[in-house]
């Protein structure tokens, strides 16, 4: 452990590697706190693995988790909506049963009244999570009825009822095929574009912290026994290193990599999916998110459909023919703490889709979104798939709500397996800085951000824009449809 009185004359270096939600977020938190945060992140740009486009403010996609994850899922989301204002799409999200389903809607209800009642207890706690609406609005139930005369009505451009949202679900969506009442939920999008650009504007704007991007980490070794790093990376060609105090290893599905680097066991999985990208130019509404309920894995696995603006719809299709794929799902061995995903997938996450693939799987999930709502079946391919590798801590493969593990006292792992639980990371590492004398006794956990909070809302969206543009996606996709209320 370092010494207290040597940690009290200059602030903590701390390293973090992985410049993705996790480890972008946990730099941000830290420097805000004004320690010495340097980022190494191998690729051009911040927040670029895999895709993030639902804010899961009380799991309602996930029938299968506990009633626990989902309050954590709820409060996380909160912190994060808190933490990045600009980059969610402030649209609800429908949830409905297929008639097919073994499921029911009354089966979702007592959870979503639960957590109707957990929102409300937290607003009480600190009026500022007030971010998802009122809480009596959380969640709504429409029947049968109340669609049938929301289908003879047009849709808004700018909703401001839940029942105004469901406009064009109730004229576009094959009723026949659903059980009710559908449920209309304050889970809004999440734009990774805005994202990384919200998180890269705000650690540029803070002189804490240094990023290091095109730096690819390759080696680390003790500086001296127990007190820090020594942490070699290659950037643009040349070999570098750093000496820090602290190690945070935030580098997504490749954190087994860094676990071997040093010789530490993990049990984990990496799980590869991908999304796809469709174009629907007869649409010209606004949509909230659609879920329709499936069992996973099964032909009829959950369809979830997320619209961007343009015309432009992400799909999942919870099948093995679309989001989800054979072997996907790769385990660590004794040997080694990095699942070995095969060839094949990590081809594709660091090289790229063949076009029949694209096409192929493309399609199949714009029929599978089709067989609930007839009239996309018109929708074209719109752009490149949104896919990668998510990593997930122990050997449970529906474990949602997830943050950090550490091996003695300057090492650090954040695995997140969604993007809202980085907050609840970053409070845990600074405990843990605090516990072990790196950090003063008396810092209090961050919920407001002075250097972020002056990064705009237009130097967001430009800098989101030119993600686009280095990435190769539509322009829409630096855009959200609805903003915040
Ligand atoms: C199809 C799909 C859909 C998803 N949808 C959602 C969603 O709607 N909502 C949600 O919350 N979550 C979603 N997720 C999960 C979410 O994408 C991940 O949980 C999240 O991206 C993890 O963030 P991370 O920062 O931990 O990892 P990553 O984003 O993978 O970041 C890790 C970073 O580390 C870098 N790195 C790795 N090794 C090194 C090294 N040696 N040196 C330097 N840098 C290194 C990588 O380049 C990378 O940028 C989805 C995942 C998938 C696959």
């Amino acid at each position: 452990m370092l010494d207290v009185t040597q940690a009290k004359l200059k602030p903590a270096k701390i390293a973090i590697v992985g410049g993705g939600i996790a480890g972008a977020s946990v730099a941000l938190y830290l420097s805000e706190l004004g320690l010495d945060i340097t980022l190494l992140e191998k690729g051009p740009s911040l927040v670029n693995g895999p895709p993030i486009c639902h804010l899961h403010a009380g799991g309602n996609l996930y029938r299968e988790i506990s009633e626990q994850q989902c309050l954590t899922l709820l409060a996380q989301s909160i912190d994060l909506l808190r933490l990045y204002p600009y980059a969610a799409d402030y649209r609800p999200t429908v949830v409905a049963v297929p008639k097919h389903d073994k499921g029911t809607p009354e089966q979702l209800l007592p959870r979503l009244k639960t957590l109707q009642t957990e929102y409300e207890r937290l607003i009480n706690l600190d009026p500022l999570n007030k971010v998802l609406g009122e809480s009596q609005d959380y969640f709504q139930l429409f029947d049968r009825t109340e669609l049938e005369c929301l289908a003879l009505q047009e849709p808004l451009d700018k909703p401001q009822t839940l029942a105004q949202w469901m406009i064009p679900v109730a004229k576009n969506a094959d009723l026949d095929k659903l059980q009710f009442p559908l449920i209309m939920v304050h889970e809004f999008g999440l734009n990774m574009f805005r994202l990384g650009a919200s998180a890269a504007l705000s650690l540029e704007a803070n002189t804490c912290c240094q990023v290091l991007t095109n730096s690819t980490v390759t080696r680390i070794s003790p500086a001296l026994p127990g007190s820090g790093w020594l942490v070699d990376y290659q950037q643009a060609g040349l070999n570098k290193q750093g000496e820090f105090d602290y190690l945070i290893n935030a580098a997504g599905f490749r954190s087994g990599l860094i676990d071997d680097l040093l010789g530490f066991k993990r049990p984990r999985l990496v799980e590869f999916k991908a999304a796809y990208v469709s174009r629907w130019t007869e649409c010209d509404c606004i949509w909230p998110e659609v879920v329709f309920h499936g069992e996973r894995g099964t032909p009829q696995g959950m369809a979830q459909f997320t619209p961007y603006p343009g015309g432009y719809f992400q799909l999942h299709g919870m099948t093995e023919d679309i989001t989800l794929f054979k072997q996907g799902l790769a385990a660590s061995t004794e040997q080694s703490a990095q699942p070995k995903l095969a060839e094949v997938f990590l081809n594709k996450i660091d090289q790229s889709w063949t076009e029949p693939e694209i096409i192929k799987r493309t399609n199949r999930a714009i029929a599978h979104l089709s067989a609930y709502i007839p009239s996309f079946s018109s929708a074209q391919i719109g752009a490149k798939p949104l896919f990668g590798a998510q990593q997930i801590p122990g050997g449970d493969p529906t474990l949602r709500a997830a943050d950090v593990s550490f091996v003695g006292d300057n090492y650090a792992r954040c695995e997140t397996v969604k993007a809202s639980s980085v907050l609840t990371a970053a409070d845990v590492i600074l405990q843990k800085l605090i516990s072990t004398g790196l950090v003063d006794k008396k810092t209090k956990a961050l919920r407001s951000f002075p250097v972020s909070e002056r990064v705009s809302e237009q130097v967001i969206t430009l800098r989101a824009e030119a993600l686009t543009k280095e990435r190769e996606f539509p322009l829409s996709f630096a855009h959200i449809n609805s903003t915040k209320p």
